[in-house]
């Protein structure tokens, strides 16, 4: 049987294990839930797209566009039930209309990198002359996508569209914290002509993620380092490539001579948005001694006038806490930090406020790298502030991390940022600015150290993984005898 992709209200009575419970992160209740799909749902689901990716990979890349152009199309007439179901998953407004209309942007990036990947040309060989040869790009079977609670619909969907535009069939098992944006999805799905057979989402936990893996030819996951480490020894053993995007522990170098006032707003930024639970967040600032006193009053005014934005999700500047296990870890590392000579200069302490969970911007001076905030991730709004003597210093301070996504250099000039950017030992950085990897998406970049593994998942390369090279080798002379490689010839 394939499985439901629905969130379902009302009696779950007589399901027993097969039911996951969804949290509602504003109200806190628990009255919806999924059914997980089991192995042999997971199965039945990949069995069913494998049959038709063969046509589907047959079709031209200007073919395969102009259906998703047409998804694209029909999502776009379902904006307002896409962005509300966001809504709800993730407790925030503004950033769910955006997320609901980013497909767009996705896909002018896809439809650009196709065109690295058009008719290739026979080549003469350098080494002998005669011998022709050309590439055929062929695309990996069934791909297999499992992504994360924090961006639901577009974590989903930023390694779905490749794989789609490739000629890959493709399964999502998006987060059991967030699914109330696949039915959308999949209605959109269903009302363009030929992507339901190549396209399809399953609903479910880590079980059902571990099902999938079983089933695809590759897999692309998004999520903690925890689970990437899972996911990258189950692909191991079937071996089948895993394009992992984990965790970051971003840091933010702000130089003597910064404009301060832009800094502190790039900071704040950088560390609230989304209220922190973005891979890219910035979570460790580390500021010149000489700017140190003035750069912290301003960060604590600015982070005292952000505004939760309840009770009304129309108004403020930020949104509840959306998993409640990470509210707790939030708590504990405000708590470690304090118990370490940290001082919490605002906010601190994750109030429960109408059954949501909410953290206001938590500034935390004289913060060390013995303490959890400063070394785990933290996804949550917090700032951690310390000061260094001079750039060498200030480098290996930020480059004392398991983690190297990205990170952020603020100097009087972006020469002086740039010089120190190149020394950061991470995937991006942002230069005068902080965590522009969210809003410009041109920039081919990989994940370092624990922070992934794979080739970028931005430009030519974010489809390029999802082709595999194959050599068409011709000889134009006549082949060479066995004799020719005679020991006494
Ligand atoms: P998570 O690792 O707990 O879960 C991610 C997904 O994996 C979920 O769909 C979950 O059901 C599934 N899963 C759990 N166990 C599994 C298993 N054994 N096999 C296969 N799948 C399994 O992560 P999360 O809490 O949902 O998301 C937050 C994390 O995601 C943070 O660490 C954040 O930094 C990271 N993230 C990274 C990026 C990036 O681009 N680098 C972007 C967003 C989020």
């Amino acid at each position: 049987m394939i499985s439901s992709i629905k969130v379902e209200t009302g009696t779950a009575e007589g399901l027993g294990d097969a039911v996951i419970r969804v949290r509602d992160p504003r109200t806190g209740r628990v009255e919806e839930f999924i059914r997980r799909a089991d192995p042999e749902a997971v199965a039945a689901a990949a069995a069913g797209l494998r049959e038709s990716q063969a046509d589907w990979a047959m079709r031209s890349f200007e073919s395969r566009l102009e259906t998703l152009s047409r998804f694209a199309a029909e999502l776009a007439a379902r904006r307002p039930a896409l962005a509300r179901a966001l809504e709800v998953d993730t407790g925030r407004r503004r950033i769910a209309g955006i997320e609901a209309a980013s497909l767009d942007g996705m896909l002018a990036g896809v439809r650009h990198a196709v065109q690295s990947f058009g008719q290739a040309v026979w080549r003469d060989g350098v080494s002998a002359p005669h011998v022709r040869h050309t590439t055929q790009w062929v695309p990996y079977g069934l791909v297999g996508v499992i992504s994360p609670w924090n961006f639901p619909f577009l974590l989903s969907m930023i390694d779905a569209l490749p794989a789609l535009a490739a000629g890959c069939a493709v399964l999502v098992k998006p987060s059991e914290v967030t699914p109330r944006f696949v039915e959308t999805v999949m209605e959109a799905v269903a009302a363009t002509p030929g992507l339901g057979a190549v396209f399809g989402f399953v609903l479910g936990d880590g079980a059902t993620g571990q099902a999938l893996i079983d089933q695809v030819d590759c897999v692309c996951f998004t999520g903690s380092v925890a689970t990437g480490r899972k996911v990258a020894v189950q692909a191991a053993g079937r071996l089948i490539p895993a394009f992992l995007e984990l965790g970051g522990k971003d840091p933010m170098i702000v130089l003597e001579g910064a404009d301060i006032e832009a800094a502190t707003d790039a900071a704040l930024r950088g560390c609230v948005l989304s209220t922190g639970q973005a891979c890219q967040s910035i979570e460790r600032l580390y500021v010149a001694r000489a700017v140190h006193d003035a750069f912290l009053a301003r960060l604590v005014e600015k982070a005292e006038a952000v505004r939760l934005s309840r009770p009304d999700i129309s108004s403020g500047d930020i949104g509840p806490v959306i998993f409640e296990k990470q509210a707790a870890v939030l708590q504990a590392q405000i708590d470690d930090a304090r118990a370490r000579g940290g001082r919490v200069l605002t906010g601190g302490t994750v109030e429960t406020l109408e059954g949501g969970l909410w953290l206001r911007p938590t500034v935390i001076a004289d913060a060390d790298h013995d303490m959890a905030v400063m070394r785990d991730e933290t996804f949550g709004p917090i700032l951690p502030v310390m000061a260094f003597t001079d750039e060498d210093e200030a480098v290996r301070l930020a480059n004392d991390s398991d983690y190297g996504l990205s990170g952020a250099v603020f100097a009087a000039d972006l020469d002086q940022a740039e010089r120190v950017g190149r020394r950061l030992d991470v995937g991006a950085v942002s230069l005068n600015d902080a965590a522009l990897t969210a809003l410009f998406h041109e920039a081919g970049k990989q994940s370092f150290k624990t922070s992934g593994l794979g080739p970028s998942r931005m430009g030519a390369d974010g489809l390029g993984r999802f082709l595999r090279r194959k050599a068409l080798i011709a000889n134009t002379a006549a082949p060479l005898p066995l004799q020719a490689f005679r020991e006494d010839g």
